[in-house]
């Protein structure tokens, strides 16, 4: 069987995909990179916001067109939210929620004899089509806090964790298929482990001492969730754990953080940044903002406001509130015109710039452990190429380096030499097997 898979939304999303990718090729289906191509798609959707919605039904629309004949089966958030919906939608053979999303691939592989079995021409796909150079592991689900905003919770369920045996053997696979950097994905990745009496540290603890991952990477992290004790696994890791944090603020005014069900005030939140970056050297830190909440005055906008410029994030991800449906905040009265969200988005996210071009300006002169990902034509001058990839710290980095250098999966020390708007620019050093090609400019690295 020819499968397709298609997501939108969360690393959770694409992590849970990646899964269903790994079962279906292990039982000798095939994953190909075009909907055209399928016997099956398989889609997984979203329902954070009303526009993840509508991304979602025209994710749908789209795979249908593409290939009229596919079987479609939609699952995730939105799959969860509004099946009645989904099931109108066109070609939409099966609808999958997040509760039993688990057995995707037990479902599928039990269609295989109704398809026409796989050609030799089929071995030209690889089992797992993958350009990427970073892994996303699932090692949690659900969430039992009731932010008032928030859909996530009502959509996954109660809080439960994989296994830290089975996280391992999927992070040593990854490792074992050259994967350099590997990002812990959840709904609520702070409870790592409550359900089976341990925890995230004692995860991140485990995967240093039993796997040579070069990179581990931490996704998005409650503030509440976070001990002081936690900071001591970057001294421990060797610089393997990643030096970034992504803290969901979602508003710098208490008022504000009171309404949401939020369990911090915005001085408990910047105490604990104010440790972070005392502990980890290094560290970026980014951030989710929501402007419009309901409730929301000017007075409280402009806290928040103030407040977040005072933390200088590394990037802020500006949500203008959505009203979701069975939420606690859907319910509450002094709903704020769209229009004015408009207008807060736009000076939130004045802030975010201003704030990022900063901490990559302070960045200019260090020396970063690089991810390079991927390469583009270098425009002004033949036989060059610009590589672009990720620091440690989250940083976007080029280099412009000879076309006959692949730095593709490789992690490389880059000396950050100069900003370009918002993209920072480097030279690639103490790279013996390099140095020897890259002329002096490109030892500099920059245009
Ligand atoms: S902790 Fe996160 S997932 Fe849980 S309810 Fe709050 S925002 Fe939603």
């Amino acid at each position: 069987m020819r499968v397709y898979l298609g997501t939108i939304g969360c690393r959770l999303n694409y992590s849970e995909m990646e899964r269903v990718a790994r079962d279906l090729a292990g039982r000798g289906h095939y994953i190909v990179s075009s909907p055209a191509e399928a016997d099956v798609c398989v889609l997984n959707t979203c329902a954070v916001t009303t526009t993840a919605e509508a991304k979602s039904r025209s994710l749908v629309r789209s795979t249908a067109r593409a290939n009229p004949r596919a079987r479609l089966v939609v699952t995730g958030c939105y799959a969860t939210l509004a099946p009645e919906v989904v099931e109108t939608l066109p070609q939409v053979h099966l609808v999958v929620n997040n509760y039993v999303k688990e057995q995707l691939a037990d479902v599928l592989h039990a269609w295989a004899d109704e398809f026409p079995p796989t050609q030799a021409s089929d071995a030209q796909h690889p089992l797992i089509e993958s350009t990427r150079t970073r892994a996303f592991v699932k090692v949690q689900d659900g969430c039992h806090n009731r932010c008032t905003f928030c859909i996530v919770t009502i959509l996954r369920g109660e809080e439960r964790s994989r296994p830290l045996d089975t996280v391992i053997q999927e992070i040593n696979d990854w490792v074992a298929e050259g994967y350099r950097e590997v990002v812990l994905t959840g709904v609520h990745l702070g409870s790592y482990g409550r359900d089976l009496g341990t925890d995230l540290s004692t995860l991140v603890r485990a995967i240093l001492q039993r796997t040579q991952l070069p990179r581990l990477r931490l996704s998005s992290l409650e503030p509440w969730d976070i001990a002081p004790t936690f900071f001591d696994l970057w001294k421990e890791s060797d610089g393997r754990l990643c030096p970034h944090l992504h803290l969901p603020l979602q508003s710098g005014c208490d008022a504000t953080l009171r309404r949401m069900a939020r369990r911090y005030t915005a001085q408990e939140y910047a105490r604990l940044v104010a440790t972070a970056r005392e502990r980890v050297p290094g560290l970026t830190i980014t951030t989710d903002v929501i402007v419009g909440f309901p409730g929301e005055t000017d007075i409280e906008f402009q806290q928040s406001l103030h407040f977040v410029e005072s933390m200088e994030f590394a990037h802020i991800h500006v949500f203008p509130y959505s009203r979701r449906p069975g939420t606690a905040a859907a319910r509450m009265k002094a709903q704020i015109p769209e229009s004015v969200k408009r207008e807060r988005s736009a000076a939130m996210r004045e802030v975010d710039a201003r704030c990022g071009h900063a901490v990559r300006q302070r960045q200019i002169g260090s020396i970063r452990p690089v991810l390079w990902e991927r390469a583009e034509q270098e425009t002004t001058r033949t036989g060059w190429l610009v590589w672009s990839g990720l620091t440690d710290n989250y940083l976007r980095v080029q280099a412009l380096v000879p076309e006959s250098v692949n730095l593709r999966n490789r992690i490389t020390p880059v000396r950050l030499t100069r900003l370009d708007g918002n993209v920072l620019w480097g030279e690639i050093i103490h790279e013996p097997d390099l140095l020897h090609i890259l002329p002096d400019h490109s030892r500099a690295g920059s245009r």
